[in-house]
């Protein structure tokens, strides 16, 4: 699967024990390594997913037009009782709100509040397994994310050495913020995190929350459950556009391929789905079950690299647009790099980057050639492997750009990966950690001594 184009290993804490993930994780950092190839870890946690607990012998039918008891706890549920894992039932859901259950295939509305349990009349019926998940899409529900669960999870991706967290179930800003503190008490106060969008209510809050996280995935999956599916793809431009406005990475997820877990091939209507989402700004595409469970894992993956090659050679004929805002270094900086690089025709942009920030900044205006980013940091190098347009690679050790050697080194291994031919011109990019106080643009032809550079 990585030689298949995988960038990045979902590790999901709603299933599998701690040792399980750990060795996956450690699976995943093995190969890449052996390969040679950035592969970033990314942690997604439960959050307050709602479950009803187990069903009276594995299954019973909800049937249609029948009325059947809500009640709070670990009972079990029978044909005319349904328990809920949910400690707020009664405070929080209404009389005329609807009670989802298995992603929406069975669909209750409740039609009395008692003391001690709910009323519910079962207008889409069917059968019922244990532990099946249960949305309340018109709820305001008071429970937030960032379970104790999630908390211990947490530190056991810490110290698997996850590239990010992201956090499922997100309502509004202060979930994320949640989050946020207990990572700085943990030492690691900007740790990257993706909010998992799938609630309504993390719709209406959408603006905050890109502006708090580092990153937003698409949750398809519960947010189609949650929402009206018609509003799906009109929902998912909206948080597309809020994350793509600020810089930030978007994650596009949940049945891109569905139909490859059983065939070979995608449907047309997969196909133009992925593509759809590269143009839209998407960073990165996830495959769940198509990779987890389905029957072709290799394919699939070999499917969506095509696939998005495909739509990133169309998005490269689209002019790219500059950063807009006004006064700010980087921005400014990036943005003359990508202009320039146009204009002199640049087969690449290398970038110097000790955070990564920079060559974020860079993949975010999609210029039509590959940005290289070259750190010394192997956080900075898995962590870059989710970023679009970016090729990461591990500088030996901390490096200045004003320094020939440096960039002779990384004028060497463009030649030996083919980037570029002699008398090819370049762009390099370096910020203020490799040059003390300043930013650096230097355009550069393959095969020139580098005294001969033009800085910006
Ligand atoms: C989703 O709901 O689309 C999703 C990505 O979350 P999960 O796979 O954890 O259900």
């Amino acid at each position: 699967m990585i030689q298949a184009g995988m960038n990045v290993a979902r590790l999901n804490f709603s299933h599998g024990d701690y040792d399980f993930h750990r060795t996956v994780a450690r699976l995943v950092r093995e190969e890449a390594e052996a390969l040679g190839y950035p592969v970033a870890l990314l942690q997604d946690l439960q959050g307050v997913k709602i479950r009803i607990g187990e069903v009276q012998g594995g299954e019973v039918e909800l049937r249609e037009g029948s009325v059947v008891e809500v009640r709070q706890g670990e009972g079990e549920t029978t044909a005319s009782c349904v328990y809920v894992r949910y400690e707020a039932l009664l405070e929080d859901i209404a009389k005329g709100e609807e009670i989802l259950l298995d992603d929406g295939n069975i669909r209750l509305e409740v039609v009395e509040e008692g003391e001690d349990k709910l009323l519910a009349r079962v207008c889409e019926g069917g059968v019922v397994r244990s532990r099946k998940g249960v949305n309340f899409p018109q709820t305001k529900t008071s429970i937030r994310t960032f379970t104790p669960k999630d908390r211990e999870d947490v530190k056991v991706g810490m110290a698997i050495g996850v590239d990010y967290v992201a956090v499922s179930f997100v309502k509004d800003a202060e979930d994320l913020m949640r989050i946020r503190r207990f990572l700085s008490q943990e030492g690691l106060p900007s740790f990257p995190l993706i909010a998992k969008i799938e609630r309504r209510e993390a719709l209406g809050h959408i603006e905050e929350i890109c502006e708090v996280a580092d990153g937003v995935m698409v949750a398809r999956g519960d947010l189609g459950v949650e929402t009206p599916l018609e509003m799906v793809p009109i929902y998912q431009k909206q948080v597309m556009d809020a994350a793509n406005k600020r810089g930030k990475i978007v994650i596009v997820a949940t049945q891109m391929l569905e139909s490859m877990r059983e065939h070979p091939r995608p449907t047309r209507a997969e196909a133009t789905d992925v593509a759809n989402a590269v143009l839209d700004g998407a960073d990165a595409l996830m495959l769940s079950a198509e990779t987890a469970m389905g029957r072709y894992p290799v394919e699939a993956t070999k499917t969506m690299h095509a696939l998005i090659s495909a739509a990133e050679n169309h998005l490269f004929s689209r002019i790219p647009v500059m950063y807009e805002r006004k006064g700010i270094f980087p921005e400014a900086i990036v943005s003359g790099a990508v202009q320039t690089a146009r204009d002199i025709q640049a087969k690449a942009i290398v970038v110097f980057t000790q955070s990564g920030f920079s060559a974020l900044l860079l993949s975010q205006l999609r210029p039509a050639i590959p940005i290289i980013a070259m750190t010394p940091n192997g956080e900075t190098y898995t962590r870059l492997a989710l970023i679009w347009g970016v090729y990461p690679r591990l500088l030996p050790q901390r490096a200045r750009i004003e320094d020939p050697g440096c960039l002779k080194e990384a004028e060497e291994l463009l030649l030996q990966e083919r980037w570029v031919r002699h008398g090819d011109a370049v762009v390099f990019v370096a910020s203020s950690p490799f040059l003390g106080s300043g930013n650096v643009i230097r355009l550069h032809r393959i095969g020139d001594p580098l005294g001969r550079s033009f800085c910006a």
